[in-house]
């Protein structure tokens, strides 16, 4: 047996065999052909394999996400198939008599010019669609395993790192458990393993090798374990740790249906954060009492181009009727920093995590910003929505954000198109400056959520990403807790509810503290509902003021 360790950041335990994400590496060489009718097959041949794949992605969309998604395969299929696509193919072979790569290539790169210059915005995404059928089609030609699981049986996924992108894009079915060589617990691969309760370990470094692959592991994401060939005692011993945990989680159902509140009757809303619509499913098998937290990037990150007003409609509509009338708070495009999107086309950056991201980004893109708006406000007809902006640090950014707001709801009025007058607006303090300005910030909006991931960041000046920072990157450093303080009191004298939706909110160590300090909602990852509320109704009130005096005077341990 060989025991690796990392750093747990999604809990459970699971054995299985050990499998190595693949990256998509597609070299396409250029060469001239003699035999043009056998090159000509040999694209045909891969051209049926992408077909059928395609086939199989479309069902499996169809029968787990549904019609309108799965539709964007059926389009791919057809490009596959579209006559004037295979004639520039079959010319370049049969004619210039280059080899099938060059020919899908080139004629890939012409029909996605082709669609680009063109008026219509439906004809102009068919671009990204041709790039994104033609790379199927050369993996196929060039024997790539394609990015995924290629596997009939569920496994441990290994990888350096994953990117969110990657992560999203697996079957869910097939995932055991990720680790990973790098990597941090606030990444949003992580935030994703605890988002869909998948054990998760990263930081394992060196010691975690290729040789590996096939062999059996049992992975333990609360103490970071990996055991490879584990002995029987090992497996034994881990067994019955699973077991406890399932026992466990029993006792936890005991507590649906029940209230967030303390024993002397102090209520808190305890919510879920999610990253795609059929998360809903999971907030709703935790009893979650709303979303505090939609991800909506995720849709941006799933997808091959900007998702259209539709596309995005459809999306927000299905979470706000799933969660029949509970609040559901969706914020708007998060992109930047470790969640690069290629069709953005970003300026590469020095300092990404200080760059144009998030709000950054939609203020500078008010056309992109106001397609998301225009979704956003047409669902809002469909349930109780709270819209949430990330990466605030002035109130001018606030305002802005607001007008374009004001004018599309304007706009939905005069196209005769309802939404609802009710919708909360709200912004993330994930920045000092927007903690320090809360006070002002505070008379913008309807809400804070705190983004305690990118306020322990930015406060102490630790890249969330890294792994070795350890214990400098410390959420509860007494200088992260008394913005939130702060935050809370500049919320609550202004009249407005505060909230957490970074993952400390789930840091059951702290909720006493949350309590105390005055939060009104935390948002958690749907398994981490149960607990959190077990703990919520184990405390009293009776500490606060204690509490409080102690988190502003008495930090002698951090100094
Ligand atoms: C945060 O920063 O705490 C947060 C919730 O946003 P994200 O993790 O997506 O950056
Ligand atoms: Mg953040």
């Amino acid at each position: 047996m060989i025991t690796i360790q990392g750093k747990g950041v999604s809990t459970g335990v699971e054995v299985g065999p050990l499998y190595f994400y693949r990256r998509q590496k597609t070299e396409i060489k250029t060469y001239t052909v003699e035999d043009v009718e056998a090159e000509w097959l040999r694209f045909k041949g891969a051209q049926a394999i992408a077909i059928q794949q395609l086939e199989k992605l479309a069902e499996k969309t169809r029968a787990e996400v549904g019609e309108e998604e799965a539709l964007l395969f059926e389009t791919h299929q057809m490009m596959a198939e579209d006559l004037d696509y295979e004639e520039s193919i079959e010319f370049i072979i049969k004619e210039e008599k280059m080899n099938a790569e060059e020919a899908v290539s080139r004629t890939s790169v012409i029909f996605a010019e082709m669609f680009a210059s063109m008026d219509d915005s439906y004809m102009k995404e068919r671009a990204a669609d041709v790039k994104d059928v033609s790379q199927r089609i050369l993996s196929i030609l060039c024997g790539v395993v394609q990015g995924g699981i290629d596997s009939d049986v569920p496994v441990v996924v290994a990888a350096d790192d994953l990117a969110p992108s990657e992560t999203i894009q697996l079957d869910k079915s097939k995932i055991l458990g990720f680790i990973t060589a790098y990597g941090s617990g606030s990444s949003h691969t992580a935030i994703l393993a605890r988002t869909m309760g998948i054990p998760a370990i990263v930081g394992l470094g060196d010691s975690l090798k290729e040789e590996y692959e096939g062999r059996e592991v049992i992975v333990d994401g609360g103490n970071g374990a990996v055991y490879v060939d584990p002995d029987e005692d090992t497996s034994v011993h881990m067994m019955k740790k699973r077991e406890e945990q399932i026992k466990q989680r029993k006792l936890l159902e005991e507590l649906k249906g029940k209230t967030s509140e303390t024993k002397d009757g102090h209520a808190v809303k305890v919510y879920c954060n999610i990253g795609s619509p059929e998360d809903v499913h999971a907030v709703q098998v935790n009893d979650g009492e709303g979303i505090g937290l939609f991800r909506s990037e995720f849709l941006y990150l799933n997808s091959s181009t900007y998702p259209t007003e539709e596309e995005q409609f459809e999306a927000y509509k299905k979470v706000l009727s799933d969660m029949n009338g509970q609040r559901a708070i969706i914020r708007t495009c998060d992109i930047g920093a470790d969640k690069q999107i290629d069709y953005f086309e970003l300026p590469k950056e020095e300092n990404p995590a200080m760059g144009l991201r998030a709000l950054r980004i939609s203020l500078t893109r008010m056309d992109f910003f106001k397609t998301q708006l225009r979704a956003l406000f047409r669902a809002s007809a469909y349930g109780k929505l709270g819209i949430m902006f990330p990466m605030v640090t002035s109130v001018w950014e606030v305002r802005d954000a607001k007008r374009l707001c004001e004018t599309v709801k304007k706009e939905l009025e005069a196209e005769g198109i309802p939404y609802s007058e009710n919708v909360q607006i709200g912004i993330m303090i994930e920045t000092p400056a927007a903690a320090v300005m809360s006070d002002r910030l505070a008379k913008e909006v309807d809400f804070f959520s705190c983004g305690t991931n990118d306020l322990t960041q930015y406060t102490l000046a630790c890249d969330r990403q890294n792994n070795d920072l350890g214990r400098f990157y410390n959420p509860h450093h007494p200088a992260v807790l008394r913005l939130l303080k702060m935050v809370c009191d500049n919320a609550h004298a202004n009249g407005i509810w505060v909230g957490i939706c970074g993952e400390l909110a789930a840091d059951l160590e702290l909720t006493e503290t949350f309590l105390a300090i005055g939060v009104d909602e935390l948002s958690v990852s749907p398994r981490a509902v149960l607990p959190l509320r077990s703990q919520i109704r184990s405390l009293t009130m009776e500490n606060k003021e204690k509490i409080v005096e102690s988190l502003l005077n008495d930090f002698a341990p951090y100094i």
